[in-house]
């Protein structure tokens, strides 16, 4: 299959659209046609994770012989406790409303939350390109949050691949920096820069847009907009759906909430409702950083200033996968995403007439109303959500009552532990999880450098030094 860019200037087969991450227009891939999954469905209700994720795959990933594409899939998800069931679907009892509303635990990844899903087969991916190429593919990225430790974790077991992390040095959470500096790999590097993520990230973007540096230590960016990732997405959706309707899932009516932040897990879903799903629906939950949730509300799209919150993942106004929605949205009019894209950066906002429905609709939530939702989920029923699923909990108990009693699937995208202030400032408890206690004896092993270009350019020479010559 090809992959067109969402601004009608390039285009790909599979394994170049993910080795290349971003197409040279600046736009994102998109497959070029989406296949019809009905016929399939009846087949596929029973099968393991890894070979459901196969057989979806392989529609997209058609230049890559079958039997790697399996191999890449069970390695990514072996990862997991369960690897059969990485994504257990728990139904909530007591929840008070007269819908079923089941929980998407998306959390047992090594990384406890959701980009595990993707990131792991991404990084089996880059494994894979190293094999066949015989050259190295070195990651380069900066992270304010989760994206940084799942995409250690997925490169982990790759040989010959070295992980370069900036973040901010005492700017993000304990937990998350242990997830980056104890790894106990010689090839993770935890790169501490003394100033902020947007300093890290501009450097990151610097050292990447230097392209003769790039190429001779083989960087790659590790980023949200890899299309890739939003495929191995898919499948969770997928498989919850078959779990709940069986072969019935293209017609059976169906809620999917999900705590959104950068448009990428919820557009997974939603392309499955363009691929014979068509009775699929999706609520979107943010927190205080609602542009998207205003945009489905009003139809305006206007990004304001971040806001911290108490769901630090989803802190983000520049929503970048929803570039992807608006492609489906004109129907592959390339111009039409140029133009607004165009509006949005000359006056900073771009407006539909109304809301754009289209099966989507969406909440905000603050911080008290994140507490509050904990709070209420865990009186109620006895389960703990950490403050991302929360606004999923959230949005999905106060649903519109026009939806009447169509099942709810809230997207849990991280495992409560790691925000443990959240949970005891709404409930009194400390989750804890055993990944995260063993962090705690780790030594932190990290080079806190000025936030400098030319710092973070001699720890990547001084790294790949001995072993660039592969
Ligand atoms: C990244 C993240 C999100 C937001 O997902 P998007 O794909 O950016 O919408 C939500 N929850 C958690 C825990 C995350 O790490």
């Amino acid at each position: 299959m090809r992959f067109v860019s969402t601004r009608g200037g390039d285009s790909a087969g599979f394994h170049d659209a993910v080795m290349r991450g971003l197409a040279r227009d600046g736009g994102l891939f998109v497959p070029e046609a989406l296949p019809d999954l009905r016929p399939f469905l009846a087949g596929w209700v029973a099968l393991p994770y890894a070979e459901l994720a196969t057989r979806f795959l392989r529609l997209f990933a058609t230049d890559i012989p079958l039997e790697e594409l399996r191999a890449c899939a069970e390695r990514a998800y072996a990862a997991f406790p369960v690897p059969d069931d990485p994504a257990p679907l728990i139904t909530l009892n007591g929840a008070g409303r007269p819908f079923p509303i089941h929980v998407l635990e998306l959390f047992h990844g090594p990384t406890l939350a959701f980009k595990d899903f993707a990131l792991r087969f991404l990084g089996q991916l880059y494994g894979r390109a190293v094999r066949e190429g015989g050259h190295a593919v070195n990651i380069l990225g900066a992270t304010s949050g989760d994206t940084g430790s799942a995409a250690i974790h997925g490169m982990l077991d790759q040989p010959g691949t070295h992980c370069f992390i900036l973040y901010p040095e005492g700017r993000i959470a304990p937990l998350q920096e242990r997830q980056i500096a104890c790894t106990g790999s010689a090839a993770v590097h935890a790169l501490a820069v003394r100033g902020a993520f947007d300093d890290a990230q501009a450097i990151v973007k610097e050292i990447l847009g230097d392209a003769a540096f790039s190429a001779a230590h083989s960087l790659t960016a590790v980023n949200s907009i890899n299309i890739a990732r939003i495929l191995a997405q898919c499948v969770y959706y997928l498989r919850a759906a078959l779990r709940l309707h069986g072969p019935e899932a293209g017609a059976a009516p169906l809620e999917f909430v999900v705590p959104t932040g950068n448009f990428g897990n919820v557009l997974a879903g939603w392309l499955l409702s363009k691929m014979g799903l068509c009775a699929l629906r999706f609520r979107v939950a943010t927190n205080a950083n609602d542009v998207v949730a205003r945009f489905f509300n009003t139809g305006r799209y206007l990004p304001g200033a971040v806001h911290a919150s108490l769901a630090p993942s989803m802190d983000i106004q520049q929503a970048s996968n929803f570039e992807r929605w608006l492609w489906y949205r004109f129907d592959g009019d390339a111009a039409r995403v140029r133009g607004t894209l165009d509006t949005l950066r000359r006056t900073g906002s771009f407006a539909f007439g109304e809301a754009p429905g289209g099966g989507v609709t969406a909440a905000s939530f603050s911080d008290a109303a994140i507490l509050g939702a904990i709070r209420e989920i865990h009186g109620r029923t006895g389960y703990l959500a950490d403050p991302h699923t929360a606004c999923g909990l959230a949005a999905a108990l106060d649903a519109p009552s026009a939806s009447g009693v169509v099942p709810r699937v809230v997207l849990a995208t991280a495992h409560p532990a790691k925000f443990p202030e959240s949970a005891l400032a709404a409930t009194g408890l400390a989750p804890a999880h055993p990944t995260l206690e063993a962090l705690a004896s780790r030594p932190v092993v990290k080079q806190v450098l000025p936030a400098t270009t030319g710092a973070v350019r001699r720890a990547i020479e001084e790294a790949l030094g001995g072993s660039a010559a592969a």
